[in-house]
C-alpha cells in the first residue's frame, strides 16, 4: 500500500457528472451513471474511474487502501456556490416578526435587516467570526459540501469587509472545505452613505477594492442589484471597475422587484452567475440561456421567506445552465440544509433528481469558476467525493430533508460525519 492511495470499489451507482464546463438545458439530465463503479485516487487526485472491473484491470489493488462501497452511491462532492456564512449575531426575532406578517420595511425601521447584521459583524472580533463560521462549515461538510463560496457584505466599511474576507482566508487554510471568497461590499448602503449610493460605490472602488486585490482576498465581485439598493447602471459600474481589479462578476439578480433587469445585465456583462432570479422576466431567461452565465437558484431562501420559487423547470427547458446553492445567511435564510434544498428543488421547482445532482456538482463548480478541477468524477480532478448510504442517488430527494451522506472524501482523505 502506498501512502495517500485510495481505491473505492463496487459502488452500487457511480455518478460521474463528467465534464469541465457547466451543462446547459437538456445536458443537465445526463449524470453519467455507472453501476458497480470504482475510483482510484493518488495524492488527492482521481487517477482512474469506471466500472470496478475496468479500474481493477488498470491498478494493483495492493498499492491502495480499499473502501468497499457496496450498497452505496458515489458522486462528486457538492459545491455550494452562494453563501454568506461569515457573520456576527443572529436575527431570530426578525424571523418571528415575519411569521406574524410584518413587512420588510417595518422590520428595517426597528433596526432589523442587513444593517442589524452589519452592526454585529462590525462589533465581532476576527477570532470570534472564525469560530462561528468554522462551525457552519462543519455542518456543510457533514452534508457533503466540499467547496463553498462565501461572501463579504456585512461590513459595508473597509475594515469589516476585509475582516470577513480574512476570516475566509484563515478558514480556508485550516478547514478541509475549500472556500471561494467573493467581495460583496455592495450588499446594502451603510448608514454613513444613506441617499448617496454613487459616493458609496466610489468609496468601494477607490478605497476597498485596491486592498482586496493587493492581498488577493477575493475572486469574485457581487452586487445586490435591486430596487432601492443598487440599480442596474450602478451595478454595472461597480462590476466593470471590479473586473479591472481582476474580480469576475456575479449578481444578486431579480430577487424582489419584477423585471428589474438583473438577469439581462448579468448576461450582458458575461457574469459568472446570476443568483436568486425569483422575478426574472421571460426575456431575462432567454438572455441567460443564450449566454454562459449560470442561473443560480436558492430555493431555501424562497422557502424560508414563504415566497414563490424561481422557475427552475422553465429555465432548464429554455436551455439555461442552472446551479443550486444554499444562500446560508442570518436573515432571509438561516439554513444550509443540502437535503432540504435538494427536495425543494425537485418538489417545487420541478427539477428532476438528475438535474438537481448536476446543479449541485459540475454546475456549482462552474458557478465558482472551478469546473476544470472539481464538480465531477473525471481523471485529473481533485478527489472530492461523497458516498451515500443508499444504493441510488434517487434517495437524495426521497429521503426528504434527511442527510444521506455516509462519508465525505476530500482531497483523497476520508471523513465520516
Ligand atoms: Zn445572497
Amino acid at each position: 500500500m502506498t501512502e495517500g492511495n485510495l481505491l473505492i470499489l463496487h459502488a452500487a451507482q457511480l455518478l460521474s457528472c463528467s465534464g469541465f464546463a457547466a451543462r446547459k438545458g437538456r445536458e443537465m439530465a445526463d449524470i453519467g451513471l455507472i453501476e458497480d463503479g470504482a475510483v482510484a485516487i493518488s495524492g488527492g487526485i482521481i487517477t482512474h474511474t469506471g466500472s470496478s472491473r475496468e479500474v481493477l484491470a488498470q491498478v494493483n489493488e495492493n498499492d491502495y487502501v480499499s473502501i468497499d462501497a457496496r450498497g452505496k452511491t458515489l458522486l462528486p462532492g457538492f459545491v455550494d456556490s452562494h453563501t454568506h456564512f461569515v457573520f456576527g449575531g443572529y436575527r431570530e426575532e426578525e424571523f418571528a416578526w415575519r411569521l406574524r406578517g410584518d413587512s420588510y420595511m417595518s422590520i428595517m425601521e426597528r433596526g432589523g435587516g442587513i444593517l442589524s447584521t452589519m452592526q454585529a459583524t462590525r462589533a465581532a472580533g476576527l477570532d470570534e467570526l472564525v469560530e462561528s463560521a468554522g462551525a457552519r462549515l462543519d455542518e456543510l461538510f457533514g452534508m457533503g459540501v466540499t467547496t463553498v463560496e462565501g461572501k463579504s457584505g456585512y461590513g459595508l466599511d473597509r475594515e469589516t469587509e476585509l475582516k470577513q474576507l480574512r476570516v475566509m482566508e484563515k478558514l480556508n487554510a485550516r478547514h478541509p472545505i475549500d472556500i471561494v471568497p467573493t467581495f460583496l461590499g455592495a450588499h446594502a448602503l451603510p448608514p454613513e452613505y444613506q441617499g448617496r449610493p454613487e459616493a458609496y460605490l466610489d468609496y468601494l472602488i477607490t478605497c476597498v477594492l485596491p486592498v482586496v486585490r493587493e492581498e488577493g482576498l477575493a475572486e469574485f465581485c457581487d452586487v445586490f442589484c435591486e430596487k432601492a439598493v443598487f440599480s442596474p447602471a450602478q451595478s454595472e459600474r461597480l462590476l466593470r471597475a471590479a473586473a479591472t481589479f481582476g474580480l469576475r462578476p456575479k449578481l444578486h439578480a431579480d430577487e424582489i422587484s419584477p423585471s428589474f433587469g438583473g438577469a439581462e445585465l448579468a448576461a450582458k456583462l458575461q457574469a459568472v452567475s446570476a443568483d436568486h432570479l425569483l422575478q426574472t422576466s421571460g426575456e431575462g431567461i432567454r438572455r441567460l440561456a443564450a449566454s454562459d452565465t449560470i442561473a443560480t437558484l436558492l430555493p431555501l431562501t424562497a422557502f424560508s421567506l414563504g415566497e414563490p420559487f424561481a422557475r427552475g423547470r422553465e429555465m432548464i427547458d429554455a436551455g439555461c445552465a442552472v446551479a443550486l446553492a444554499s444562500d446560508l445567511n442570518p436573515g432571509s435564510c438561516f439554513s444550509a440544509s443540502i437535503p432540504l434544498l435538494f427536495a425543494l428543488a425537485c418538489i417545487y421547482m420541478k427539477l428532476t433528481p438528475e438535474e438537481a445532482v448536476i446543479a449541485l456538482t459540475i454546475n456549482g463548480a462552474a458557478a465558482v469558476g472551478r469546473a476544470g478541477s472539481i464538480g465531477s468524477i473525471d481523471v485529473g480532478k481533485k478527489a472530492d467525493l461523497i458516498l451515500l448510504r443508499f444504493p441510488s442517488y434517487r434517495f437524495l430527494p426521497y429521503h426528504t430533508g434527511m442527510n444521506s451522506v455516509a462519508c465525505v472524501i476530500k482531497d483523497g482523505t476520508v471523513y465520516r460525519p
